[in-house]
């Protein structure tokens, strides 16, 4: 398993200096051994220009197969072509507006 090549330290590495390098972003959770590709621009779209460390950790961000939190690791790189054949990649379907209203009394 190689380590991600970003530097650990803070104000380092953002989304949008990944996306210069590379269009995929694999997550995968440690615990059940599920991983799946994103496109970096649609992590952008969601989260905006964050640092890749902190990304994990906003929107209880949590794995869809174990719903366990904290699980999940996240490498910036593109498959391989090999590779690229044989997996999915998760992409944002469409995004929900949900408007709530709070009354109050005066
Ligand atoms: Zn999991």
């Amino acid at each position: 398993m190689p380590e991600p090549y970003w530097p650990k330290r803070k104000g380092s590495y953002t989304l949008a200096a990944a996306s210069r390098n590379s269009q995929f972003a694999r997550l995968r959770c440690r615990y059940c051994k599920i991983e799946r590709y994103y496109l970096i621009a649609d992590l952008i779209t969601v989260f905006g220009n964050v640092e890749c460390d902190d990304m994990l950790y906003m929107r209880d961000w949590r794995c869809t197969s174990c719903k366990e939190r904290n699980t999940l690791d996240m490498q910036i790189g593109d498959p391989p072509a090999a590779v690229r054949q044989q997996i999915k990649i998760r992409k944002i379907d469409r995004i929900e507006y949900v408007r709530k209203i709070i009354w109050t009394d005066e």
